[in-house]
């Protein structure tokens, strides 16, 4: 991918710096629908689901506008849009194995957050380990019947429609059992449950489903395809949603510094004081090598490659940064990092839309989140083991049985 700048690329980025300089809202939206308001407003404008091909909704836009837009919306403190599983990994996974009515009836809905959605793959018994899961889709003749229970299921409260990964046959070896569902969320059979996080707020819950109905028609591929599309899911889920994760680490990063500049200790501005000014540097190097890892992943999709098992490398990277640069940035903001504006309360319906924690403190405790879901450290050090570098197997009981 060529970095420079073409006489186009300059143009959209003046359009798109004068697009956020006018319309970014002075206040951060709060609830649900101021959210959904700001992410319609960008929508329009044309800056969500840039990568998508057009004849869905998108922009069929080059890595390079993708990353003007990045770009400008950190500089411009931009709220993030809604709906970013949806957007990141259950629209991508529906065009890679979904049918052409699937793509019709679903994708631009999901682009313009008219309908939210969730992932409904880990269980109590199975998380690093998922194709352990035990909740059973059963063929009822017009539609299939599911029972079992789901967790850690962010944005559940308000999603209309789940990503669901379900046992269909439990004779063959475990991986081949599984199938994949698009679930109504808004049915009687369904019984969503916040979860309490450290953080203070209910971004994820517990999904109980008893009874449910997946239609045949919102059967994703075929029976016992679950497991393949389920990598396709977790590839974009690792990888595939990298470039709006690095605006959002530099959007702080530019509150950080602003911090710097206005606090400080024994009558100086922090950013004065030499140690923090290395602490500065390091995060912004690092930011800049997660923002031209992303470029890179952007770049092979746009060539119609999927992002693979390589995302594991992306994913280790991003999500171990996540935590070293939250605490460095306690450690530059000393006890000013600990304060919360406001209560978890008045956080929560935020977050639990779109799973940002408000304050520097709420970011610290979230870090620590980044290298548990889309499976952990561990569970991508073997897969980058394994599947990118050939090594062999790690050795494991249940191996034998699978
Ligand atoms: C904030 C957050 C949001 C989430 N959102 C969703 C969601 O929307 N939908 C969804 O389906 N799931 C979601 N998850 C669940 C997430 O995918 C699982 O938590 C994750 O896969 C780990 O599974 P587990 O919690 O069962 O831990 P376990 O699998 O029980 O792991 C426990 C520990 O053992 C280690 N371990 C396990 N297996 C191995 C191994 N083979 N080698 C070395 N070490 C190993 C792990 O690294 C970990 O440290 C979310 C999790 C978090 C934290």
């Amino acid at each position: 991918m060529d970095l420079n700048y073409s006489p186009e690329d300059l143009a959209f980025r003046d359009q798109t710096r004068r697009w956020f300089a006018a319309n970014t809202p002075a206040h951060e939206p709060r609830t649900l629908d101021e959210r959904r308001a700001w992410h319609r407003r960008m929508y329009d404008a044309g800056y969500v689901g840039m990568g998508w091909p057009k004849e869905y909704g998108g922009q069929s836009a080059t890595p390079m506008q993708q990353a003007i837009v990045a770009d400008e919306m950190a500089h411009a403190g931009a709220p993030p849009t809604i709906n970013g599983l949806g957007i990141g990994i259950v629209g991508p996974t529906i065009i890679v194995h979904g049918a052409e009515a699937q793509k019709q009836r679903y994708l631009r809905k999901i682009l313009m957050a008219d309908e939210l959605w969730c992932q409904l793959y880990s269980e109590p018994n199975a998380g690093s380990d998922l194709a352990s899961l035990k909740t059973r889709a059963e063929d009822a003749g017009d539609h299939f019947v599911v029972n079992g229970q789901k967790i850690w299921t962010s944005g559940g409260v308000i999603a209309d429609w789940g990503l669901l990964l379900a046992r269909t046959d439990s004779k063959v070896a475990k991986h081949k059992g599984i199938s994949c569902f698009l679930l109504s969320m808004r049915q009687p059979g369904v019984e969503v449950r916040p979860l309490r996080q450290i953080t203070g707020s209910s971004q994820f819950s517990e999904v109980f489903m008893t009874g449910a109905r997946a239609e045949k028609a919102d059967l994703i591929g075929r029976l016992g395809q679950g497991w393949e599309i389920a990598q396709t899911t977790l590839s974009y889920e690792r990888g595939g949603n990298s470039l709006a994760r690095v605006t959002r680490y530099a959007s702080a990063f530019y509150q950080l510094v602003r911090a710097t500049k206005e606090l400080r200790r024994q009558g100086r501005p922090l950013v004065e004081d030499p140690v923090v000014r290395m602490k500065i540097g390091r995060i912004w190097t690092e930011l800049e090598v997660q923002r031209y890892a992303a470029l890179r992943v952007l770049s092979a999709l746009t060539k119609g490659e999927s992002p693979g098992a390589a995302s594991s490398i992306t994913k280790l990277s991003y999500s171990e940064f996540e935590k070293r640069y939250h605490e460095i940035a306690q450690e530059i903001l000393g006890p000013w990092g600990q304060v919360t504006v406001a209560g978890p309360d008045e956080f929560s319906e935020v977050e639990t839309s779109s799973g940002e924690p408000g304050t520097w403190a709420q970011a610290f405790l979230w870090s620590r989140a980044g290298t548990i879901y889309a499976g952990s450290s561990e569970v991508q050090k073997n897969v980058i083991g394994e599947r990118v570098l050939g090594l062999p197997k790690e050795a494991r009981a249940d191996r034998a049985k699978v």
